[in-house]
């Protein structure tokens, strides 16, 4: 019995012998609704232990957390009701740092423009919905010297405006009249979808935010040639179709 000799072994602070069994530190994708499925398919591409949170115990050795886009009102609901937004809370005073896109971004924001905010966890005030409807979705590119040196594609999806940064906010990408990425040194928003494109540089960037060790460009490129539309169905038990 393996186990029984370790746990036997008294030359060996206890600690250290549980430490031994836990897995490295992961990014956590808030699992309750919205595409949480791309956004594991990009950190395992650049070799990033990526894992679902569902519950409160699976916050265990999280580095950090993304939450994903999707619905923030619905995001919002299942969040309260499972308990998750004291834990997320938590965990971020503990040191976790927090990624959210589009509907994550707007449930971190201090301020929502005519609504009241979520966890307030970033001093921005959003717009939901600012572009108008689904049917106003649209794509761009843009560089963002921040976070890599090459355009990337950017897909906004019914997607929120940032209308203003308030202090410790520094903003990472300026469109027009609103802002469209932003960061305080614990929390990365951005309004639009890199994980719905072969973008892998915002992954990249959070993983390194959070003290990870992402696969450099020289082994994964920025824009992931062998990623599609579809990638993200390995994960699912859904045909690829
Ligand atoms: N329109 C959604 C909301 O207000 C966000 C859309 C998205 O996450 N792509 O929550």
């Amino acid at each position: 019995m393996v186990v029984l000799n370790i746990m036997r072994d008294d030359n060996e602070p206890r600690a250290s012998l549980l430490k031994k069994h836990v897995s490295p530190p992961a990014i956590g994708v808030l699992d309750l609704q919205g595409g949480v499925l791309e956004h594991l398919d990009h950190l395992q591409r650049l070799g990033i232990n990526g894992t679902r949170v569902k519950e409160p115990p699976d916050f265990m050795n999280l580095a950090g957390l993304i939450i994903p886009g999707g619905e923030s009102t619905c995001l919002s609901r299942l969040f309260y009701l499972y308990g998750m937004a004291e834990t997320i809370i938590r965990e971020f005073r503990r040191g976790m740092k927090i990624w959210g896109t589009c509907a994550g971004a707007i449930l971190l924001a201090k301020s929502v423009v005519g609504e009241a905010p979520h966890l307030g966890l970033i001093d921005i005030e959003i717009e939901r919905n600012s572009f108008g409807s689904q049917l106003d979705s649209f794509t761009s590119e843009a560089v963002i010297p921040h976070v890599s040196s090459q355009p990337v594609p950017l897909t906004f999806i019914r997607a929120p405006k940032i209308k203003k940064s308030g202090k410790g906010v520094d903003i990472l990408l300026r469109m027009g009249d609103y802002i469209a990425a932003a960061e305080s040194p614990d929390v990365l928003v951005t309004v639009f979808h890199p994980e719905l494109t072969g973008c892998l540089a915002f992954h990249r960037y959070f993983a390194r935010k959070c003290g990870l060790e992402p696969l450099d460009d020289t082994k994964v490129p920025a824009i992931d040639p062998t990623w599609d539309n579809k990638s993200w169905t390995r994960f699912a038990r859904v045909s690829r179709g």
